[in-house]
Order: structure tokens, then sequence, then C-alpha cells
């Protein structure tokens, strides 16, 4: 993308385009103020490789070519993956709320989740507005669990398909409360929400960790940065473009502008009234960090000590199920189970949250663990593959001031991610789950999926990183007000993931998108809409 012609200088000016920053840059340039949004990586190209499982994983094409060092200095490449969109280029495309427990304190087997400075009411019209921004298809009222919307999704869930909704209904016998999982996906269906033939997604079963080609996944490119710049001829994107410092005024209370590297390696300083900082909770604590200057000698907004602290990321399984009962389900991620999110008969605590994955193919099983696979110990990989289940196992993990990010002499980050976080519930979780599947007739084969590329390095599991600027009421303890405002500056605000005080057990990304929509809102406000009618 060529620099925007004209002055340097933005009303706002964006860093980041994944869900969080997207989504403020659109909502922020309904206002008519000339926005611009960076992003250091380009658009994902869309080809083959796309969809082919040795690429994905094997090769981790589409991953960045990042190092990170952990606990013990050792390097790891983290799960990030620089393009337009960020990592939703990629993702599941689960998009589910919180439950409105999340958003009061929860006491857990190894601590304490903190409770928001919000609530799940407050928070609750923009999920309804995030949900429809990313054509989430769901049915609102079947999880007794959730918390009540006051609007419907746009478009009705995905349909189960004949295996999924067997287990659904068998589900049921035994007392749970299976509901269809609400879906960021374009479907093409009938009235009543069944995929018609011509319909991409139901054909397809490479969702989680593949980007999509055809545009059907509702990522952040495709649901709101190509729309929002076709629409508003205020709003510029610089791909290619890296941000490296924040600058303040002498003071040390305003950020004027953002020191960069263009794409041809030189660098360059852009300005702004107002700058937001999207550019993911890892990425976004160390550029902070890096913006230390004489005003913020322990990093810009970090006179609490809190930039970088309390990283989470959630305790995850990819669990496979084996049946004799084939299993020929295509499109697989349609259901979910929230009855073990909280404290209950089966534990004193809360254990998380159940969801399927999309099908695991043959190259998926081989790098699995074929041990477990007593029963046929000789069948070929794609047989069994015919015959298995998958399911991604959630957990909460609780923010711990020494799971952090930090710099290291040389610059390059170091993420001290504390082992053995609330692992207990994601331990029982399987058990309980696994109990059940048994009882269908499953669970004598169970067995683990790597699903992406942290079979050796937990740390590398930064897919659904978050934390590392929490938001609060006290500059003492928290880096963001309660508009994701710094504390130390007038005019930096922050939207990705990094905001969260804690991470509930579902999966981030709708909260990620709920929470820029409210930002945005707010920003919008603060400057004002010029020349829109
Ligand atoms: C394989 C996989 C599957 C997932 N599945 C799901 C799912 O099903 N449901 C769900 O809710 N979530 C899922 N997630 C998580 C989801 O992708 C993230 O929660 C979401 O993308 C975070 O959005 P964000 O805006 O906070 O940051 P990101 O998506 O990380 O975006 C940050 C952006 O900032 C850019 N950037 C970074 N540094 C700079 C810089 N210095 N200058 C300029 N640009 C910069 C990056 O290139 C990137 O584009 C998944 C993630 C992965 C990896």
């Amino acid at each position: 993308m060529p620099v925007p012609s004209g002055n340097d200088h933005f009303d706002v000016l964006v860093i980041g385009t994944g869900p969080g920053g997207a989504t403020t840059a659109a909502r922020v340039a309904e206002t008519g103020r000339r926005v611009l949004m960076l992003e250091r990586g380009g658009f994902l190209p869309r080809e083959r490789d796309n969809w082919s499982s040795r690429a994905v994983f094997g090769d981790a094409k589409y991953t960045a070519d990042e190092t990170f060092y952990d606990l013990h200095d050792r390097p790891f490449r983290p799960e990030l993956h620089y393009y337009v969109g960020g990592n939703s280029k990629v993702y599941g495309a689960a998009l589910v709320r919180l439950l409105p427990t999340d958003f009061g304190e929860v006491q857990h087997r190894d601590g304490v989740a903190p409770a928001w400075p919000l609530s799940y009411d407050d928070m609750e019209p923009y999920y309804a507005r995030a949900e429809h921004l990313f054509s989430v298809h769901g049915k609102h009222g079947e999880d007794p669990y959730a918390g009540v919307s006051s609007k419907d999704y746009k478009y009705p869930p995905v349909q189960h398909e004949p295996r999924i909704q067997e287990l659904s209904d068998d589900l049921e016998k035994l007392g749970l409360h299976p509901f269809h999982l609400p879906m960021a996906v374009r479907l093409t269906q009938d009235a009543h929400g069944r995929a018609t033939t011509d319909s991409p997604c139901i054909r397809c079963d490479r969702v989680d960790g593949f980007p999509c080609p055809l545009g059907a996944k509702a990522d952040a490119e495709s649901a709101v940065i190509r729309p929002a710049l076709a629409a508003h001829p205020n709003l510029s994107l610089m791909t290619s473009t890296t941000a490296e410092r924040l600058l303040t005024d002498p003071g040390g209370r305003s950020v004027t502008g953002v020191a960069v590297t263009l794409p041809d390696g030189s660098p360059h300083v852009f300005t702004a009234d107002v700058v937001v900082l999207a550019a993911g909770a890892i990425l976004s604590a160390a550029l902070l960090l890096r913006s230390a200057s004489d005003t913020h000698p322990h990093g810009l907004a970090n006179s609490s000590d809190m930039v970088g602290r309390n990283y989470l990321r959630h305790n995850n399984l990819a669990l496979i199920a084996f049946s004799r009962v084939p299993n020929p389900t295509v499109f697989q991620k349609t259901l979910a189970l929230n009855d073990f999110y909280a404290a209950s008969d089966h534990w004193q605590y809360p254990m998380g949250h159940i969801q399927m994955l999309g099908k695991s193919d043959e190259w998926q099983l081989k790098g699995a663990a074929p041990r477990a696979l007593g029963w046929a110990p000789s069948a070929p990989y794609g047989e069994v593959a015919g015959h298995s289940i998958d399911f991604w196992l959630t957990s909460e993990d609780i923010p711990r001031p020494d799971s952090r990010v930090t710099l290291r002499p040389d610059g390059t980050i170091r993420l001290a991610l504390q082992p053995g976080n609330n692992t207990e519930a994601l331990t029982r979780l399987r058990r309980t789950f696994e109990g059940m599947l048994t009882k269908l007739g499953m669970a004598d084969m169970t067995s683990t999926r790597s699903l992406y590329l942290h079979k050796a390095f937990d740390a590398a599991a930064t897919a659904h990183q978050a934390g590392t600027a929490r938001f609060g009421t006290d500059p003492a303890t928290s880096v963001l007000d309660v508009h994701c405002k710094a504390h130390d500056l007038d005019n930096l605000y922050l939207v990705d993931s990094s905001f969260m005080p804690s991470i509930g057990a579902v999966n981030p990304t709708l909260t990620i998108i709920a929470n820029a929509l409210r930002v945005g809102d707010h920003i919008a406000e603060r400057i004002g809409t010029i020349g829109v009618s």
C-alpha cells in the first residue's frame, strides 16, 4: 500500500489490523476523520497451500518468522501471524461470548480470576453488534449457562451433520446441554439455516489454523477492513509498516506520533491526535516497554509497573475420540458445552468449556499419538480419521504478575509463562468428559492432538494471548482506565486482548471485537463527526 499522500498527521492512528485494531479503526472512520491503520504484515496470499495441512501445520508456512525466549531463556517460535487481519486470518472462527459470571470474581482451585470494571450487561449491546459485524451463525437461548442477548444472531446456527446430531442427542440423554457453536462463517443457506450446495464452508473441513482462500471465513480482513476501506475514503491502510516506538510530548502526557519502519526499510514518523495500539497482547506490551523515555523510564504507560504482567492464554487441549461408528462429518465445528464451566457436582471449582474442532485428517493424526489407536494398530490413518471426533477443551488460567512479557538486553522478547497455572481444572475437565464419552462407547480410544506448533514449548501456544495491560479503576494496579485509555496518557488507547483482567474459558475474540466497538464509540464521541450526514 502506498504512503497516503498529503500530510503525515492523522486524527487517529491505529497500530495493528487484527480484530481489535480493525474494528476500532472502522468504527472511528465513520466520523469522517482521517484514520490510518499501520500493519507490519501484508495481505495473506490466496493460494492452494491455504488448505494444505502439511503447509499450514508441518511447514508453518503462514506463521511469523519470529523468535521469543521463554522463562529459561530458551528460544521458541510463537504462534503469531503478521497479516492484514492479524491472527484472525487463521483462527477457528468460533466467536463465543464470555459468561456473565466471568465479569465478576471467580474462585478457581489455584487462585482468583479478578472481576472486570464493567459487567456483562455493560458489554452485552457490543456483543450483539460484534456478532452481526462478523456474520456469526448461532442461536441464543440454547445454552442455559449463557447470558441473555438483546438481539438474535443475524444468521441461524450451522446445522449439525448427522453424526454430530447423534452425538448432541446422546449428550442430552446424559443430562448435558449441548448448544450450537457460534461460528463466524459466511454460508449460503436456505430458510432453515441449512447450508445449500453452493456453500463453500460446508464442503470444507479447513477451519482451525487454515486461511480461507474463498473469504468464506469472517476474519478481520474480510468482515471489517475491506468493507471499511471501500466505504470510507478517509480511512487508509499501510502494510509492511512496523511501529517501532511511540513518541510523546516533552511533558510525557500525550503521544504525539509513532516512529515506524516503512516497507523500503527507511524510518519515518507519523503524528496523530489519538493513537490506538492493537498489536496483540504480547507485542503491544513489548512496544510500550520499548517506548521508554526520560518521562516514562520503565516503559510508556507503565507507572504502575503492570505493563507486560498478568499474561493470560488459556489452558487448552485438543482431544480426539475414536468411535467404531464412522464419522463422515465434513464441517464438524457445530457443537459446544458449558456444563462444566462453573463449580458443580463434578468439582467444587470451575473446569471449563468444550467445543468441537475441525475434523482431524490423516496428516494430523499421524502427528498425534498413534499408540492410542491400539484397536486398529495397522489401520491406515485415513480410515482411522474416518472414525475420529475432535474436541477442544479450554480451562481458565489465573493472572499472575510474574507471568509476563519483558525485553531482554538485546531488545528481543521474553515471555515468562509460569508453569502449572490452574492446570488441574483442565485435567479434571478431560477426565470428566472422557467419562461421558465412555458411556457413549468412545473413551477407551481417546488421544490428544498437537494442533498447532506448541508440542515442544508450551509458551509457544500464544493463540489466545491476553491480559498484559489490564483495564481497571485504580491506576496503581491497572494500565488502562475503563475506556481502555492509558491512565498515564491523555490520548493512548489499547484495543487488543491486552485489556482483559481475566480471560474466562471461552475463545477471546468476540470479546475483543465487542470491546473494540465500545472503545471505538468512545473515541468517535471524543473526536466528533465531520462531513458525514
Ligand atoms: C490457529 C488459531 C486459531 C484461533 N481460533 C480462534 C477461535 O476459533 N476463536 C477465537 O475467538 N479466537 C481464536 N484465535 C485467537 C484470535 O486469532 C485472536 O484472539 C485475535 O486474532 C486477537 O486479535 P487482536 O486484535 O488482539 O490481535 P492480533 O490478531 O494478534 O493482531 C495484531 C496485529 O498487529 C500487527 N502488529 C504487531 N506488531 C506490530 C507493529 N509493531 N507494527 C504494526 N503492526 C503490528 C500484527 O501483524 C497483527 O496483524 C485463534 C488464534 C489462532 C492462532
